[in-house]
């Protein structure tokens, strides 16, 4: 099988190496990439967001499946383009991906499909916004509307900086707040089966103890051996089929990667929010611990042939992801700076790229991973930080508390 994949990111470099791994894949074509996926991948330059280029490159490349990553491509209408030209495309059309491209799509989704969530409203102007926070009360969480790339969210006790972030952008979506831990659950499904894959957590405020603003992700860890032995069987059954059934039901079947947000609160488990795509950082623990051939999964996912794929294997014990920031993120990150140590095996590649001199610099936000495994979560962390340790980037910065609480208690 020769498959192309598309994106630059961390998420990215950890499905590159899997996909490598699949003895079913010939050849690996990885577009745009970045000098981390290059060690696995022929890369090859495309406007991911590009349509008309990404079906172009396939075909030129011969691809059996594409592989999407982010979500921009997918709401931009990538994978309807791939699968125009007769390929396989792994991930879901446009009007599909409308379910992470607009949260009030989504919320109409959950609504029509029984599925458990936040109360919600969605506001187009100030004074609805004004009512909606008064309703529900603090913390107060407000969300755009369309993609941002995890900065569209405001959760806050402050009510005038609710209201600022509301203002300007549109139409948002004003809703209750849900305590509790949150779990990444995802799901790969041909719009019929869905198969689930090991539920995951990741961190999202950019300073140890969960203070500071949100970001796209500052690592993550799987299994979580806290979580109720129920609780996958549960979200299958409450949450993910209604879903698949109602996208049908829409004439927008939905298949791909369903990554179901989920709160744990006291009042039972909520969906926060559904995406598109495989979520990053959480994907580089899960593919971590995936045993099963990667391309041989997705593959049946893109083509319909997912009840016929045998159960999901995984490895023994625990992964666990810490990501490297550049300077400023998550307001201003800076870029340009020089990078050393991200050889090592385990350094995934999130936002570099080659310098002028050919050597490393940083490139994005988050700029390494860094991915240990081990038998239990605290081998698993402590190999993590030891890659951490060996890079050197001036101004960066990373939390020292991912998984922590969790290698104290299972
Ligand atoms: P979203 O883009 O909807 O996933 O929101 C990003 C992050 O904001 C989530 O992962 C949560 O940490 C937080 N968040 C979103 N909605 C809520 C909510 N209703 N209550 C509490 N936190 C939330």
């Amino acid at each position: 099988m020769r498959v192309l994949l598309i994106g630059s990111g961390g998420r990215e470099h950890a499905l590159a190496l899997s996909l490598a791994e699949d003895p079913a894949v010939e050849a690996l074509i990885a577009a745009p990439g970045n000098p981390g996926i290059a060690r696995a991948a022929a890369v090859r330059p495309v406007d991911p967001i590009d349509p008309n280029a990404v079906a172009g490159l396939a075909v030129e490349e011969q691809a059996d499946l594409v592989v999407v990553g982010p979500e921009a491509p997918l709401v931009a209408g990538v994978a309807d383009a791939v699968r125009a030209k007769g390929i396989a495309c792994f991930g879901p059309s446009a009007a599909a991906a409308q379910i992470e491209g607009s949260k009030a799509f989504a919320k109409d989704v959950m609504d029509a499909a029984g599925v458990p969530t936040a109360r919600a409203r969605v506001c187009g102007n100030a004074d609805e916004v004004a009512a909606a926070l008064d309703e529900f009360g603090p913390p107060y969480v407000v969300k755009h509307d369309g993609l941002a790339a995890g900065k569209g969210v405001v959760v806050t006790d402050d009510r005038a900086a609710a209201l600022r972030h509301a203002d300007g952008s549109g139409r948002v979506v004003v809703e209750e707040y849900l305590d509790g831990p949150e779990v990444s659950l995802f799901v790969v499904t041909d719009g019929e089966t869905a198969l689930p894959l090991v539920p995951a957590q990741d961190f999202k405020r950019v300073r140890d103890g969960d203070e500071g603003p949100n970001t796209g992700g500052m690592g993550a860890y799987a299994p979580l051996l806290w979580a109720p032995p129920d609780l996958v069987d549960g979200v299958m059954a409450t949450v993910v089929h209604p879903t698949l059934a109602d996208m049908r039901r829409r004439g927008t079947p939905f298949s791909g990667l369903l990554y179901v947000g989920l709160a744990l609160t006291s009042n039972g488990v909520r969906v926060v929010e559904f995406n598109a795509r495989f979520g990053d950082p959480e994907t580089q623990v899960v593919l971590a611990l995936l045993k099963s051939p990667l391309a041989t999964l997705l593959h049946a996912a893109a083509t319909g042939t997912l009840a016929g794929h045998p159960p999901l294997r995984w490895h023994d014990g625990s992964a666990v992801l810490v990501v490297v920031a550049a300077a400023g993120y998550p307001d201003a990150p800076r870029a340009g700076d020089v990078i050393t140590g991200a050889d090592a095996a385990g350094v995934l590649h999130a936002g570099t790229a080659k310098g002028p001199d050919g050597g490393l610099r940083s490139a994005g936000g988050r700029v390494l991973g860094c991915l240990g495994r081990g038998p239990d979560l605290a081998s698993a962390r402590a190999q993590a930080y030891q890659l951490v340790d060996q890079i050197t980037l001036d101004g960066s910065h990373h939390r020292r508390d991912i998984a922590l609480a969790a290698s104290r208690t299972g």
